[in-house]
């Protein structure tokens, strides 16, 4: 007999990018739903790796990630976000972004705690809150451009306030946190002893002039922040699941506690490669441009269709309202494209924990011009 588990996570189903996914595997849809190039990464890379597996770096690394590559993200980030990093004691290699996220929560979380978040979320944030025993205090960002209400924030911070989470580059609006946002909440954390979780994933898709405003740039801030990457989003490697953390070291040194006995260490080949192929600090300088003429390219397109574009000054995602042809719900309407149109997207009401739904659908244009050409073919075919 199977004995049954009392579920740590009992609301949780299966992930929307996977439902979606394979929604679109079975209807033979074009999937821009699951956030993922279509385009292939740079070959060099990919014979980076070729290289330092014939070559034999093939053993484990060391514990937090190759000292040679944590050096170069440590240049990396110490010239793009004016600001000072260690390599030893405050940056751990990570297989992906969401792991780096969870790791952070595992690591200072006790039963009860509250973690402010804003809604829509990344869609792992509050299971991973949950599975930690704490308690997601969920605050909704304003809609139609999602930015987010401080005074709101400002009322729901109490004693029990251990951590606040955001997101910029945001997944899934696209919209990024100004210097106004900043402000707002170096003020609401000044003197408290609330940790920040950044996920800055998406820190070089950011489009018309934007800059990035990471966390790393104000001292103040990063003395309490778990700031995470990823690869994946800047070499167009998402299925490599390769990230890494940036902390204060007595943050990261309880970081490294809950890591060694999860992941222990990455991959090696691919630590070795990114360490020689970081040494070019080019590579993602045209990131946010290429990114920005893929949103342009299928907004220009998505114009044949009734779907209204919102603002996305970010990611790999642009929200389209379909308010003013439809009043399915979100996820019908997700549902009824894949099977009917041929395209899957992912409804927004799936980053909520009780869904709200405000007719908006998120695409991923991070795509070939053919993918984005023949999607919107189709959508225009169903209409
Ligand atoms: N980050 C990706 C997205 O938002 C998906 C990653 C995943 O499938 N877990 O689409």
């Amino acid at each position: 007999m199977t004995p049954d588990i009392q579920s740590k996570l009992p609301q949780v189903g299966t992930t929307i990018f996977t439902v979606m996914s394979a929604l679109a595997v079975k209807h033979n849809a074009i999937n821009l739903g699951q956030g993922f190039p279509d385009f292939p990464m740079n070959p060099k890379l990919t014979s980076l790796v070729n290289e330092t597996m014939q070559s034999g770096y093939n053993q484990y690394v060391h514990m937090c990630g190759l000292p040679a590559l944590r050096e170069r993200l440590a240049e990396k980030v110490n010239e793009d976000y004016n600001t000072h990093v260690n390599p030893e004691t405050e940056i751990t290699l990570t297989p992906g972004g969401t792991y780096a996220i969870y790791t952070a929560f595992t690591s200072i979380l006790q039963p009860g705690d509250e973690v402010i978040l804003f809604e829509p979320a990344y869609d792992s944030y509050i299971p991973n809150i949950e599975i930690n025993g704490g308690v997601a205090i969920r605050i909704p960002l304003e809609f139609p451009d999602y930015s987010i209400n401080w005074e709101l924030v400002k009322s729901k911070v109490n004693s029990k306030t251990k951590a606040i989470i955001i997101n910029t580059p945001h997944n899934p609006t696209g919209s990024v946190l100004t210097q106004e946002d900043i402000a707002q909440l170096r003020s609401i954390v000044e003197g408290t002893n609330i940790f920040i979780i950044s996920d800055e994933v998406y820190e070089h898709l950011i489009f018309d002039n934007k800059e990035h405003l990471s966390i790393l740039r104000y001292p103040d801030l990063k003395a309490r922040s778990f700031v995470c990457f990823s690869f994946g989003k800047v070499y167009h490697c998402t299925g490599w699941k390769m990230g890494y953390c940036i902390a204060p070291e007595s943050m990261m040194k309880e970081f490294r506690k809950v890591h060694q006995f999860n992941c222990f260490t990455c991959n090696s080949p691919v630590q070795f490669a990114l360490a020689e192929f970081l040494k070019d600090k080019n590579q993602y300088r045209e990131l946010g441009s290429f990114l920005q003429k893929k949103r342009d390219y299928f907004k220009s397109l998505m114009a044949q269709t009734p779907f209204k574009p919102l603002p996305s000054f970010g990611s790999y995602f642009q929200l389209y309202d379909y308010s003013g042809f439809s009043n399915e719900s979100e996820n019908d309407l997700a549902i009824r494209l894949t099977q009917e149109a041929g395209v899957a997207t992912i409804p927004v009401s799936a980053f909520y924990k009780t869904p709200v739904d405000n007719k908006v659908l998120r695409f991923c244009f991070a795509k070939k011009e053919e993918t984005l050409e023949a999607a919107v073919e189709r959508l225009v075919k169903f209409f």
